[in-house]
């Protein structure tokens, strides 16, 4: 055994600091191995550089780091065979920096810490490895000529014990003793995924374990080839991931397979973006656009965030806008403050200008898009105009940007950018205020014979039956000067666009309010607003509609919107527009009795209502036998 050379006490003034760190970091022990492997990948990259200055003159050798347990012994070893540290370094970087990161770790956050906040988040260092060992070994040999192995221990108090080892290669070996609470991590596979979750893109080999693998070894007899099994180390990383690439230098097919390496179960992508930024900040990575289909499925495949090649967290949000929270892919950056709670994130002056950047090369990307191929920008709009109306909706930087880009789509599956589609409809699509109105539907089915009505006065209708499409509008008609936005079902056709061009009523004004109250007898619904209108006797009969702003106070009750919450209890208001030069309306004025006065009225309003699929249930089925009776 080796003699103690020096015993001291660890200078902390937070006597038991390891309980308060095993209750803050409680559901995220398993951070300790990122931690130390981390370490350990620092240690060997600070070997290769002292080589590769000349100041390291020794054989580098294989420089995998390896992690291993033992079950029996209760152990999980962390080796390196990077610069090692002599004893005096020891206690220069275990004790001090170690302990006293611990220490004011403690003080900075023990009143404003709810726990939660840090996990998963916090660059713990080596002392971590406290929340899952009762005991920790450190023994290092330093890369300097002569220098002696060293050994330090410590059991969780605040003593330690540093003492000369016998270690015959350079490098670190970090030996926990696993606590009872721990055990779950003496396990293979669990160690597995810990190295596979956090550590799977790490700039240096990792080892864990061996794995069979077969090979080919030369022909039989027969001339088919022999195959053998050997036994090689089985490495945990990819230390070259993509993004850490120069994008000049990679293709298509890398980056979709590096999407299937990240993603395995995912469709293709639509296209990508490969981030790399070393001014101001540092920022690389490679954001993926999947295929959203207006549903906004829950996307699963969430953004993984990593530092230096060292998986943080998928939890992005602050650091990726919003808007784009539905990407997929990585972003990597060692400016983003990782050991900081929630709340100064979003004050972080490096995450705001990292969240805007981003911004700005979305913005650039479609752009580019856009001017390089129209058509394929069209074909793949569907898809992305979910994260384009979202970046409009929530961000005054992108809509700058956006609006030269940003697409109108048709009913008939035209495309049009915003200054087009003024440009279209203008010579017909202004009202008398020289307003702009704009048209669209968000059911081409159940709107059909409104969008027939507008066409038939050659306006054109917009297709928005998004589900961010009520937010778009709104956001659109407070950013397009003069212009009005209405859904096709929210006026008679001839309302839609008031041209002050009055069709001549074929009924006198006694006649006309003669026809208003048979429909009010007929309807019987003091919801139902009727009025008589002067249409074109091409018109439908009885046309129904709802205001588009009634409709929209509707909708805004309906998705919670603040204010509105009592519209939701309201009853659906309707206009009942007769179209009083339609001949049926002359043939229900002429009718002998108020019986068969009633039953047309009731027929003609039953129609505007099925036009609309607003006829149900019983209603219907009185329908059905009213129609079979006037038919007979
Ligand atoms: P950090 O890694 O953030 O500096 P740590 O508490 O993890 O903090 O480690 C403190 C210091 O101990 C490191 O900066 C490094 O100098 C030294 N160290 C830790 N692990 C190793 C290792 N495996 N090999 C060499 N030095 C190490």
């Amino acid at each position: 055994m080796a003699e103690v050379a020096e015993k001291g006490s660890i200078s902390i003034h937070t006597e038991n600091i390891f309980p308060i760190i095993k209750k803050f970091l409680y559901s995220d022990h398993e951070i300790f191995l990122r931690e130390l492997v981390s370490n350990a990948v620092d240690a060997t990259q600070k070997i290769k550089k002292l080589s590769s200055l000349g100041e390291f003159n020794g054989e580098l050798g294989d420089l995998k780091i390896e992690v291993s347990f033992d079950k029996k012994k209760k152990t999980i070893t962390i080796s390196d065979k990077g610069i090692g540290m002599t004893a005096d370094e020891i206690k220069k970087y275990i004790n001090q920096i170690a302990f006293s990161g611990a220490s004011e770790f403690v003080e900075k956050f023990k009143d404003k810490l709810d726990g939660k906040d840090i996990i998963g988040k916090f660059g713990l260092g080596f002392y971590s490895a406290f929340m899952v060992a009762d005991k920790v070994e450190v023994i290092s040999k330093s890369y300097k000529e002569g220098a002696d192995a060293a050994k330090w221990e410590c059991d969780g108090s605040t003593e330690f014990e540093l003492t000369s080892a016998k270690k015959e290669t350079r490098g670190t070996d970090v030996i926990l003793h696993i606590n009872t609470d721990s055990e779950e991590f003496l396990d293979e596979w669990r160690l597995k995924g810990i190295l596979e979750k956090y550590c799977k893109f790490l700039p240096v080999e990792i080892k864990f374990g061996t794995e069979e693998e077969s090979v080919e070894d030369g022909e039989d007899k027969d001339g088919k080839k022999k195959y053998k099994s050997v036994t090689k180390d089985r490495i945990i990383n990819n230390i070259q991931p993509l993004w850490a690439k120069s994008p000049n230098e990679l293709k298509d097919e890398d980056y979709l397979k590096f999407y299937k390496e990240l993603y395995p179960f995912s469709e293709d992508p639509l296209f990508w973006i490969h981030l790399n930024v070393d001014y101001p900040f540092n920022l690389t990575g490679i954001l993926y656009f999947p295929k959203v289909k207006n549903d906004f499925e829950i996307q699963k495949n969430k953004i993984q965030l990593y530092s230096r090649q060292v998986f943080i967290t998928d939890e992005v949000k602050d650091v990726v806008p919003d808007f784009l929270m539905l990407l997929h892919g990585v972003l990597d950056s060692p400016d983003i403050p990782l050991n900081v709670s929630r709340s100064y994130l979003q004050s972080d002056s490096n995450v705001k200008k990292i969240s805007q950047h981003i911004t700005k090369k979305v913005a650039d990307k479609l752009q580019d898009m856009f001017k390089k191929d129209r058509a394929d920008f069209e074909k793949k709009w569907d898809d992305i105009n979910i994260f384009v109306k979202y970046g409009i909706i929530s961000d005054e930087k992108f809509y700058d940007r956006a609006k030269d880009f940003s697409l109108f789509k048709n009913i008939d599956g035209q495309y049009f950018t915003f200054e087009e589609y003024k440009e279209k409809v203008k010579p017909n699509q202004t009202d008398k205020d020289q307003q702009l109105i704009y048209l669209y539907a968000s059911d081409k089915g159940k709107q059909d014979s409104f969008i027939q009505g507008a066409k038939n006065k050659a306006y054109d209708v917009l297709l928005l039956d998004g589900i961010l499409d009520n937010h778009f509008i709104n956001t659109l008609e407070q950013k397009l000067e003069k212009t009005h936005i209405k859904r096709v079902d929210s006026e008679t056709a001839d309302k839609l666009i008031d041209k002050d061009e009055k069709l001549e009523s074929v009924l006198s004004k006694e006649d006309q309010d003669k026809v208003k109250a048979i429909f009010e007898t007929a309807i019987n619904n003091k919801n139902m607003n009727v009025v008589v209108e002067s249409m074109s006797p091409e018109d439908l009969p009885v046309v129904i509609t709802m205001s588009e702003f009634m409709r929209r106070m509707k909708d805004m009750a309906k998705m919670g919107g603040g204010g509105y919450a009592f519209m939701g209890s309201m009853p659906d208001n309707y206009n009942v527009a007769v179209n009083g030069n339609h001949n049926i309306i002359q043939k229900i004025l002429n009718s002998e009795n108020e019986e068969q006065k009633t039953k047309l009225a009731k027929q003609a309003f039953d129609l505007g209502l099925l036009s609309q699929n607003l006829l149900t249930g019983a209603d219907l089925t009185n329908f059905i036998k009213r129609s079979v009776d006037l038919v007979s």
